[in-house]
């Protein structure tokens, strides 16, 4: 049997373990944390429990699949539930929208709130549908960097309508000549956060994004986000994956331009095939110190990072749902301060999620767990102590000027996430949550791809390279990983 040695158990690292071993592989997978998941984690503090990460569960398809090709039943792994409110947003003059899942209840309910007509609407569905159709083969499920992936009808045809497809578009720009009303703009201009984008920079091709929350549906899994990592994990070490904890890959050993094991822990461990599921930029830094690195690749602007309060909060709010916005009055001068000023603008989009909305268990009894994020530039070395100080308190008022009750009063336990830490824990490069950000219209053809062009043997999975960030990104970055070293090695 061919070695597999995988480094870093995050999804994309589990996706890819998963679907090697039912190709037929011996895997071995080194975690330098105690845990699996990477960002996918959990924490638990006084009576509540947290997801750390990722709170949205789009397209469970991908998750799915894996315990079909590995001919196992989902149901004693994992279970999920769709949302027929998918979220719920709130601005500053007062206005309140909830987001249905029924894509016609939908259309309706914006018709009532927003200057817009419900086949606006629907019309703008169809067209981000569209986009998705024509280029999710091309720029998602296929390496974009393997000139087999270009000969397909399906890529001749989304390269012919790239023009249409909003390339050459900002999202913004986009949103406001099919849309009079700001807070609608606002609202279809949110989705460029979905990969850590700006709305002001990315192209408009990124409107698909709406289409796929809308059609495929937002989603529950029982028992919160860490069951996905959990389900995986447990899935992994039943096909046979090996799996060491508390184990950090010093060194990518390469021979003769091949990739042919790595240190661990000061050992030497070989094997025939290498997969880095570690951000690219520190595989290159820290990994591979003696090859060349593709400086371009590494230098393209990273996705936005997260400042994340986890409060314990002894009231129930009834007019919160699992996911709930409160959108800054200027979207513009917050997205400069992310991107330009790489600064946290003073009133700043709050995300406030809240799993005990689906899962009691997940909070004391007349409590609730929220989990308040903001979007934030990543880690430069920015005096995060003040910042996380100013912000906390703008956060509060914020909070308390829109829920009309005085927050503060109601917080009996924190915990914090910054930018370093993400860092930290995960060894994601200036702890970006989606890797490379999408602020650019070449960005997909410049994240690095998943093989390597100069080592042979070596290749890459995870938000920080092709397709991108996100967990369905990363569940098919795992995917083409797997489908690469098939081609390549026929065994
Ligand atoms: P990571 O999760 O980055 O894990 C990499 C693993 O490699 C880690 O476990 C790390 O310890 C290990 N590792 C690194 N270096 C070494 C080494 N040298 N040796 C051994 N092990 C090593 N996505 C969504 O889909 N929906 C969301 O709502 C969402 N929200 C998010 C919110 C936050 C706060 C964060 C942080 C992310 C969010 N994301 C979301 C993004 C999503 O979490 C990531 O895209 C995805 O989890 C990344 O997975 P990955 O496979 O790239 O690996």
């Amino acid at each position: 049997k061919k070695k597999v040695i995988i480094i870093g158990s995050g999804i994309a690292g589990l996706a890819a373990a998963i679907r090697l071993s039912n190709q037929g592989y011996e895997v071995v997978v080194f975690e330098t944390n105690s845990y699996p998941g990477g960002k996918l984690t959990e924490i638990y503090e006084n009576g509540y429990r947290f997801d750390c990460g990722p709170s949205l569960f789009t397209m469970p398809q991908f998750v799915e699949t894996l315990f079909e090709i590995s001919n196992k039943n989902i149901s004693g792994y994992f279970d999920y539930t769709k949302k027929d409110v998918v979220c719920n947003y709130f601005y500053e003059d007062g206005t309140k929208f909830t987001a249905l899942s029924d894509i016609h209840k939908f259309a309706q309910e914006a018709a009532q709130i927003f200057d817009v007509k419900s086949d606006q609407i629907l019309k703008y569905f169809k067209r981000s549908k569209l986009k998705y159709d024509l280029t999710s083969s091309l720029f998602l499920e296929k390496s974009l960097h393997k000139l087999s992936t270009y000969l397909s009808k399906d890529t001749l045809i989304a390269i012919a309508r790239i023009n249409s497809l909003g390339i050459n578009k900002k999202l913004h720009d986009q949103n406001t000549e099919v849309f009079k009303d700001p807070r609608l703009v606002q609202f279809f201009d949110r989705f460029a956060t979905y990969n850590g984008s700006s709305p002001y920079l990315t192209p408009g091709i990124m409107s698909m994004i709406p289409h796929l929350e809308q059609h495929y549906g937002t989603f529950f899994p029982k028992g919160g986000m860490h069951s996905i990592t959990k389900a995986l994990y447990q899935l992994s070490v039943d096909l046979g994956v090996l799996f060491h904890f508390d184990t950090k890959v010093e060194e990518i050993l390469i021979e003769n331009n091949m990739a042919v094991g790595v240190i661990a822990n000061n050992n030497r461990v070989s094997g025939d095939i290498v997969i880095s599921n570690m951000d690219v930029v520190p595989t290159y830094k820290k990994l591979l110190p003696h090859q060349k690195a593709p400086g371009k690749t590494l230098k393209q602007p990273r996705s936005s990072s997260a400042l994340i309060f986890y409060w314990g909060i002894k009231k129930e709010f009834p007019e919160l749902d699992l996911h709930n916005i409160f959108f800054s009055e200027n979207y513009k001068e917050e997205f400069e301060h992310i991107f330009e000023k790489k600064d946290v603008y003073k009133d700043p989009t709050i995300y406030v999620n809240i799993t005990a909305k689906n899962e009691p268990n997940d909070a004391p009894k007349g409590c609730e767990n929220w989990f308040v994020m903001i979007n934030v530039p990543g880690n430069e070395g920015q005096n995060w102590d003040a910042i996380i100080k100013r912000s906390r308190k703008q956060i509060i008022e914020k909070l308390t000027r829109l829920l009309n009750v005085p927050i503060k009063d109601y917080i009996e336990t924190e915990i914090i996430l910054d930018p370093r830490s993400i860092e930290t824990k995960t060894q994601s490069y200036q702890g970006s949550l989606y890797g490379s950000s999408s602020n650019n219209k070449f960005a997909a053809f410049l994240r690095h791809p998943n093989f390597s062009k100069k080592i042979k043997n070596l290749f890459f999975c995870g938000g920080s390279v092709h397709p991108g960030g996100g967990i369905p990104l990363c569940l098919l970055s795992g995917k083409i990983v797997a489908e690469l070293i098939q081609k390549e090695h026929k065994h």
